[in-house]
């Protein structure tokens, strides 16, 4: 199986990242000089500069979110059914007719389907009422005493759906950010020299507030960071020209802000820079909703340079999330580019 296949496909929701953390743990370990694991579950694998001064080496902090969007089971009824605990920002009309994997002690397939009726029995009434996700439950097949032997609460549940590839784009659930963690990777063996100390951190339940992004930028105190996440390509029917965030197949999104963080405009025109330079293809990112681990990285301690390197992704928090192949490829270049040569810059304002 393909890096980017076991990423996505690999369980992991804010907070039990244990499986999608030990797969990253393998994937560093190959790459990097050493790999530890902080007290939130961050994993961060360190790649020490060939650093020529004798003045101690910058560091540079790369993060990428491991966590992806899923549930929490918060009960279990007498007839079998589970009733969920949402973790991340859902949209219930993505929901319908989903499958989803519940984690007890074996791994269910099972339904996710809303408490409505089916439409032959709605009144005109009842189908204009909004669904919300707390409308919906887990179908498993099995009895209430089967379920409960097998299902305990707090137990998670994820997404289910393929990884396929569809013309020049992978689709796949968990895109978000699996995608930046195989861009991490991926520019890191690309690393020939370079002089910083690189910190390539995945970080832990990003999802419900950038908070293991929070506490590795407090333990690494770099002197740059950059954020890797998706963020919307709404390059699609239906949107306006001037409400685009970024568009699929054309190149990296370089972050000039997000709803958490507004990047240090020096390591912008350095990225900029570099991507004029190497002729790498590019795109401006202003995304107002939703925010990244720029964030979380740009005020801790007090405060980090930081910027980010978006991928674009339609169909954000869907299972069937899709980014383009040239876009990741352009990603991977302009992050190793950056890592080979941000030792030389000064990002103080
Ligand atoms: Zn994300």
């Amino acid at each position: 199986m393909q890096l980017l296949e076991k990423l996505v496909t690999t369980p992991g929701i804010p907070g039990r990242e244990e499986k999608i953390r030990e797969l990253i743990k393998d994937e560093l370990n190959k790459i990097a000089d050493e790999v530890k694991v902080d007290g939130m579950g961050n994993v961060i694998g360190i790649k020490k500069g060939k650093s020529s001064s004798k003045n101690e080496a910058k560091k540079v902090m790369v993060a990428a979110h491991m966590d992806e969007i899923g549930f929490l089971v918060k009960h279990i009824d007498k007839k079998g059914f589970l009733r969920l605990e949402p973790l991340g920002g859902f949209d219930a009309r993505a929901l319908v007719s989903q499958r989803v994997i519940v984690h007890g002690k074996e791994e269910l397939l099972g339904n996710l389907a809303p408490s409505t009726k089916p439409p032959h029995m709605l009144s005109a009434e009842e189908a204009k009422k909004k669904l919300e996700v707390k409308d919906f439950f887990v179908d498993l097949g099995l009895d209430g005493d089967k379920v409960k032997e097998l299902v305990n609460i707090g137990d998670p549940v994820t997404l289910k759906q393929d990884f396929v590839e569809l013309g020049n784009s992978y689709s796949a659930k968990a895109m978000d950010d699996r995608i930046g963690v195989y861009v991490m990777l991926e520019a890191a063996k690309e690393l020939d020299y370079h002089e910083a100390d690189i910190y390539l951190v995945a970080t832990v339940q990003e999802e419900v507030g950038l908070r293991g992004g929070k506490t590795s930028a407090f333990g690494i105190d770099p002197d740059v960071g950059i954020a890797l996440d998706v963020t919307i390509a709404n390059d699609i029917p239906g949107s306006k020209e001037d409400e685009m965030v970024a568009s699929l197949g054309e190149g990296a999104a370089i972050k000039i802000m997000d709803a958490a963080s507004i990047s240090n405009y020096k390591v912008i025109d350095t990225l900029k820079e570099i991507a004029e330079d190497k002729e790498l293809s590019y795109q401006m990112e202003l995304m107002a909703k939703g925010g990244t681990d720029a964030g979380a990285m740009q005020q801790s301690r007090a405060g980090i340079p930081t910027a980010g390197i978006s991928i674009p992704t339609r169909y954000v928090h869907t299972v069937n999330e899709m980014v383009d192949k040239d876009d990741v490829n352009s990603a991977v270049k302009l992050l190793s580019e950056f890592l080979k040569t941000c030792h030389e810059k000064d990002f103080s304002l």
